[in-house]
């Protein structure tokens, strides 16, 4: 194999084999872009060098050639005591990983070379010795694996109230022997002195950095594979630190956070590499390049518009300039915010420079979701106290409280309160469901706190560290001595992650209102989603549908775009007063008693169905018979115990009692509910389905779809299929009769299902907790951040659809079911639905359509569309 690439031989997409820097800096080398010379050593090195231990063999030679024909374009060779060329040995993996690896600049210094250094700068003693005592500084760190502190803490004590900048040579020189000294304390050895052997340790080093700990936990939040490895770039040293004619800068080619096309960086003069970023002094606008130097200022303009044009889009940009001459060190496409992302890809359009179809695929179902939260009105006062993470998005405003126990108690009088832990565990899950939001002070994207408040769609803040949380006091202390105590309010913003003193207002999303129909597209963000939405419109072939149960929810998810409904269960048909009725159908002792009670719940059933025809105006509604265990609506077993035990209890209490004890279950999930249900209890399922037929009659138009769930076997449905089928056609009405595929045995025997049904809707929900096992109202507060953590999967098989396991069982009923009946119709409802990854799923297995609930509407349409494209 070929390890290793010059810049003139690689390209942008090479990203695999080059990663990302190798490759966007030899694209840059190819434009004739001043790019120093260098090469890439590949990451399938890297790759053999984690598994082996050992870099492959070959790698040392090939090494070697290309630094030999470094050295002859340079002129001059790694290290040499007259005339030293230097090198940067720079990680660089397929995907940014910023600031998770390592670099080395100015390898090939030491004792001698720094004179070598000095001379052919003219003299400029000062700025070798400055290049001399960051290479010591950064191999200690990076490839000696030093404490960063011991040489950051001679700096300051060196240079005391004065700036880096203000030492001189002599006090440069000083501050190397005192470099080189805590080398040797530390290591036991003398700072090596052979470039060759610098070079060589800091290739293995930053092979190494792929597997720090910081730089693992960066891939598992970010869904980056952990065995991809990384390339190195070694490339000849250009100096920002020689004076104030030099320099080094960051630039974006628009604003990463509005879109804006505009100059936007930040320059540092007499600098080196991570200066700028570090924070060491104060750098200046961009701008203010121009009046510094305006040949490097416009050459720099002018790159920049090149690179935009060249890869189409934002792009990022490291540069140098030396002594007035400017130099490209990296460039990339650039990270934005949701907002900038749709700006950007609808001004890319009117540019000219990508197309609808591409500006569809630039944009995420994440980030339009990101930007339909209620938001923090930007124009407000705000006192930011702390910055977390950015755990689950959203604004949410209330008393800090920092128990479960007082969070529950709190908001059952009415009071908005946000549960601050230091961390979660799975006895605060009450409190993190009776609060607004949660803050800790620990843990980082995948703890509990973070885990469960996205699972339950909670706005939430984890990891503000600079907050010491006291439970038992119940305070909390922000930097500057700000103390919140219970009671206090607070706003937290789980979209930015920053933590604030006192009430901030929340304002709608202007995306929600455009969405709601409230608004004509006004500013830019919004115009620019709606081109998007449109397009993406165009471009699906699954359909979306939503899982609405009200007139109400019904309504609103037509004005977010369904096409129909996918679910609507029917259980909150059977809550409330009607409670009274459900009683006296389990209580009944004859079938007359029995067919009493269905009969006085028939004219209720039909006049909810009614509504829902009405709200859906001619689109399908697909309709879910009852589905969960009959106890749940009946009252509870303590209350009922205690109520006989005091005396208190009624006749019919006591009968309840006995019911409900004969109902209770071990296990309610995997017990008598569902298809179950209709066939254990004659006349349930008839009544619901004479309730849909009656008022589809009413209804012009109306499209009932009527689904069976929790059907395992086909002879389960062809029962109630047979009856269903009388009712309707007695009714004189069409309707679809389908089933859910939830349990594993159904996606199985499919053929044989589809024989009895003229679609399926995948219920993702029970099918995911039957194929694991996993009771999902237990499982995921009790260890599924431990599982994460661990590794066992990337992502929650509740948020995201388990391709290998769940998916595979999808795939086969799709494959399966088809085959028996070529025009079986296809859908998902559950959760996944409107999960961005899942909904790409779906349509690849050929899904005929998505539902969700009407929030989401938007992101399975424009996950739908990109799918498409
Ligand atoms: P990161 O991936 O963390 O940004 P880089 O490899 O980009 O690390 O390097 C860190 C800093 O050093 C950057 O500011 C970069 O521009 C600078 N740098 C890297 N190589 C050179 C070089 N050959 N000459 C001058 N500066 C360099
Ligand atoms: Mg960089
Ligand atoms: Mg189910």
């Amino acid at each position: 194999a070929k390890y290793v690439y010059d810049f003139t031989e690689g390209n942008r997409n090479l990203k695999d084999l080059l990663g990302g820097k190798g490759a966007n800096l030899a694209e840059m080398t190819n434009l004739g872009l001043p790019v120093p010379h260098g090469f890439t050593i590949t990451t399938e090195a890297c790759r053999h060098y984690l598994a082996e231990g050992s870099v492959p063999s070959g790698l040392d030679q090939e090494v070697a050639e290309h630094l030999e024909a470094l050295e002859a374009k340079m002129g001059r060779k790694l290290g040499q005591a007259d005339d030293p060329l230097l090198v940067s040995v720079r990680s660089g993996a397929k995907f940014s990983m910023p600031g998770m690896m390592e670099t080395v600049l100015n390898i090939g210094l030491n004792d001698e070379s720094v004179h070598g250094l000095a001379k052919q700068s003219g003299g400029n003693d000062r700025f070798a010795w400055d290049s001399y005592r960051r290479l010591i500084q950064m191999f200690g760190k990076t490839v000696l694996g030093l404490d960063g502190d011991l040489f950051e803490h001679a700096l300051d004590e060196l240079k005391g109230r004065r700036q880096d900048t203000d030492l001189d040579s002599g006090e440069l020189q000083q501050l190397v022997e005192t470099y080189k000294g805590i080398v040797r304390d530390q290591t036991g050895k003398d700072f090596p002195a052979d470039p060759r052997e610098q070079m060589r340790l800091a290739v293995m080093a930053v092979f190494d950095s792929w597997n720090a700990p910081r730089a693992i936990l960066y891939r598992r939040q970010e869904r980056i594979p952990a065995d991809l490895g990384t390339a190195v770039n070694i490339m000849a040293m250009v100096f920002g630190n020689y004076g104030n004619d030099s320099g080094t800068g960051v630039a974006f080619t628009r604003d990463p956070g509005s879109g804006q096309q505009g100059i936007y960086g930040d320059y540092l003069q007499n600098a080196q590499g991570e200066d700028v970023v570090a924070g060491i002094r104060n750098t200046i606008p961009l701008e203010d390049l121009e009046h510094l130097d305006k040949q490097s200022y416009d050459e720099l303009v002018g790159i920049m518009e090149t690179l935009e044009n060249h890869y189409r889009d934002l792009c990022d940009i490291e540069f140098t300039i030396e002594r007035g001459k400017l130099w490209m060190l990296q460039t990339r496409v650039g990270k934005r915010t949701a907002a900038a992302a749709f700006c950007i890809a609808t001004q890319l359009v009117d540019q000219g420079l990508i197309t609808m179809d591409e500006a569809v695929t630039r944009v995420t179902g994440d980030q339009l979701a990101q930007l339909m939260f209620p938001r923090f009105d930007g124009g407000a006062d705000k006192k930011k106290i702390a910055r977390g993470m950015n755990a689950s998005p959203g604004a949410a405003v209330g008393k800090a409280v920092f128990s479960s126990a007082r969070a529950v108690e709190l908001a059952e009088q009415g009071e908005d309160v946000i549960l601050v832990r230091r961390e979660t565990n799975p006895d605060d899950l009450a409190g993190m469901i009776a609060a607004k939001g949660i803050l800790t002070s620990r843990g980082g994207k995948t703890s509990h706190a973070a885990v469960v408040a996205r699972g339950m769609g909670k706005t939430c803040v984890c990891g503000a560290e600079e907050l010491e949380v006291h439970t038992a006091e119940q305070r909390f202390v922000a930097p500057g001595d700000v103390v919140v105590s219970e009671g206090d309010v607070i706003s937290i913003d789980g979209t930015t992650g920053e933590v604030f003193l006192g009430e901030v207002p929340v304002v709608d999303s202007a995306v929600v209102e455009y969405f709601e129909g409230a608004t004509e597209p006004q500013d830019d963000l919004v115009k620019a989603v709606d081109r998007v939405m449109r397009h993406a419109d165009r471009a699906r072939r699954l359909g979306v549908r939503a899982n609405a149960d009200t007139p109400e929810d019904a309504a609103r998810a037509r004005r977010f775009g369904a096409q129909g409904i996918g679910l609507c269960r029917t259980e909150h048909m059977f809550l409330g007063e009607r409670r009274q009725l459900v009683e006296d159908l389990v209580l009944a002792s004859s079938d007359a008693e029995r067919q009493a009670a269905l009969d006085a719940l028939e004219p209720l059933q039909k006049s909810d169905f009614i509504g829902i025809f009405q709200a859906m105006n001619g689109a399908p509604v697909t309709i879910r018979l009852i589905d969960p265990p009959l106890h749940e609506f009946l009252p509870d077993i303590v209350d009922l115990s205690v109520k006989v035990a005091t005396g208190q209890a009624t006749d019919k209490d006591r009968k309840l009692l006995t019911a409900v004890k004969r109902l209770h279950e071990q296990n309610p999930m995997l017990g008598l509910r569902g298809v179950r249900l209709g066939l254990v209890i004659p006349g349930l399922f008839a009544m619901q389905v004479r309730a849909i037929a009656q008022a589809a009659a009413e209804v012009p138009g109306a499209k009932p779809e009527i689904m069976i769930p929790l059907v395992a076997a086909v002879q389960e449905l062809e029962s109630v299929r047979e009856e269903a089928v009388k009712i309707l056609a007695e009714a004189g009405v069409e309707a679809l009769i389908g089933t859910m595929i939830e349990v594993p045995r159904a996606a199985l025997t499919a053929a044989q299902i589809a024989e009895a049904a003229e679609f399926f809707s995948f219920g993702t929900n029970d099918l995911t907790q039957l194929a694991w096992g996993f009771s999902r109202d237990d499982v995921e507060a009790a260890f599924f951040s431990h599982y994460l953590d661990a590794g066992i999967f990337g992502v929650s098989p509740f948020e995201t659809i388990d391709r290998e396991g769940v998916g595979r069982l999808m795939e086969i009923a799709v494959r399966e079911g088809r085959s028996a009946r070529p025009d079986l119709h296809l859908g998902i409802c559950g959760e996944h639905g409107g999960d961005p990854d899942s909904v790409r799923f779906c349509h690849e297995i050929g899904l005929d359509y998505v539902s969700c609930s009407p929030f989401r509407i938007p992101v399975a349409r424009l996950e739908a569309g990109r799918a498409a494209l």
